[in-house]
């Protein structure tokens, strides 16, 4: 736990990225967690994976925008990479993610607004090339905001999707909220950013036994759920209680992060699930691949082993 907030901690820090980027270490990581540089590198691990029956959401890598123009960069990324999955014939495999920070929330007292507006024109494109658009979830002193943007974009595009954390505390009140609504595509994760104090579970026997509560109400539900989780105990519940309550497997989806468990990712989905792979791509890789670390250590053992073997 001490490690993880300490890397977790680390995650903000512009003095570690800059010393961290470009080591043989990082390569390794960032080979494995990262589809690539391009969004052309993400189009085609989408449709590698599309190959395997495997779903994607395709995530421009960048957060905390300091500056309203750089969020309009981060517009323009999107635009071209729906635009992409269009021309290559992979909007039905193939959504976007974004962080809410990317695009201008966090920016201030006009940052809300910014980040509606902007995701707006990329949920427009989404609408016109046959897509969605899940808004993530980052950390928790932008929960309320995220959910409100969120009910903003609803109210147009009743398909965009949303992530709830099952650390924080009061994520089986959004859950039950959410559930609520018909066909709301949710994700429900353990939660990747450091916890505030107060405001989450900080035990893993509390976060998963929360994990729980909150995925039984989706099943439930009427919602979409989106199970986002690598935790075998997990899966194996969300699939008991996804038959207990009627679901099929086009009632809801497992969810997994690019290069985590790729084999499990192609057991389910042989097996007729909807799996969606978390597909990140871009420069900006610092502070995503820190939560991956800090999630699971092996992770960087794994690329110790890499530099270790070339
Ligand atoms: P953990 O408790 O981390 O791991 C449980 C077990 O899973 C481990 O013991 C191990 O057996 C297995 N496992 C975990 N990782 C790996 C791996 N890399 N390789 C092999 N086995 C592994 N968090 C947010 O805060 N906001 C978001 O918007 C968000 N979006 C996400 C989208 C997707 C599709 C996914 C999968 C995760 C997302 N997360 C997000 C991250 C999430 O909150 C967790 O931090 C992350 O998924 C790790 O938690 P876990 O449920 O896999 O379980």
């Amino acid at each position: 736990m001490v490690l993880r907030q300490t890397l977790l901690a680390a995650s903000g820090s512009d003095r570690l990225r800059t010393l961290v980027a470009g080591t043989r270490l990082t390569r390794g990581v960032v080979d494995r967690f990262v589809a690539g540089e391009r969004a052309e590198d993400a189009v085609r691990a989408a449709g590698e994976l599309a190959e395997y029956d495997l779903l994607s959401s395709i995530d421009h890598l960048g957060e905390d925008a300091d500056h309203p123009a750089r969020t309009q960069d981060v517009v323009k990324g999107y635009v071209r990479l729906l635009r992409l999955l269009d021309d290559t014939g992979l909007t039905s495999w193939a959504e976007v993610s974004v962080k809410p920070t990317a695009v201008g929330l966090g920016l201030g007292p006009e940052g809300e607004a910014l980040a509606v507006d902007n995701l707006s024109r990329i949920c427009d494109t989404a609408a016109e090339v046959g897509t969605t658009v899940t808004v993530d979830m980052e950390a928790a002193r932008h929960v309320p905001a995220t959910l409100r943007v969120v009910a903003r974009l609803r109210a147009r595009h009743p398909w965009v999707g949303c992530v709830l954390q099952s650390y924080l505390r009061r994520t089986e009140g959004d859950t039950a909220a959410m559930a609520a609504e018909p066909g709301a595509r949710v994700r429900l994760c353990k939660g990747a950013y450091a916890p505030e104090r107060g405001s989450a579970y900080t035990g893993r026997r509390e976060v998963d036994a929360a994990f729980v509560r909150s995925l039984r109400r989706l099943m439930t539900g009427s919602a979409y759920p989106m199970v986002a989780t690598h935790d075998s105990r997990l899966i194996d519940i969300a699939t008991t209680l996804a038959r207990r309550y009627g679901r099929t497997y086009d009632d809801f989806e497992y969810q997994m992060l690019y290069g985590a468990r790729p084999t499990e990712q192609r057991r389910l989905a042989s097996l007729g699930a909807r799996v969606r792979v978390y597909v990140p791509y871009g420069t900006d890789w610092y502070g995503y691949l820190v939560r991956r670390v800090a999630e699971r250590p092996a992770n960087a053992a794994f690329a110790a082993r890499q530099v270790l073997t070339r």
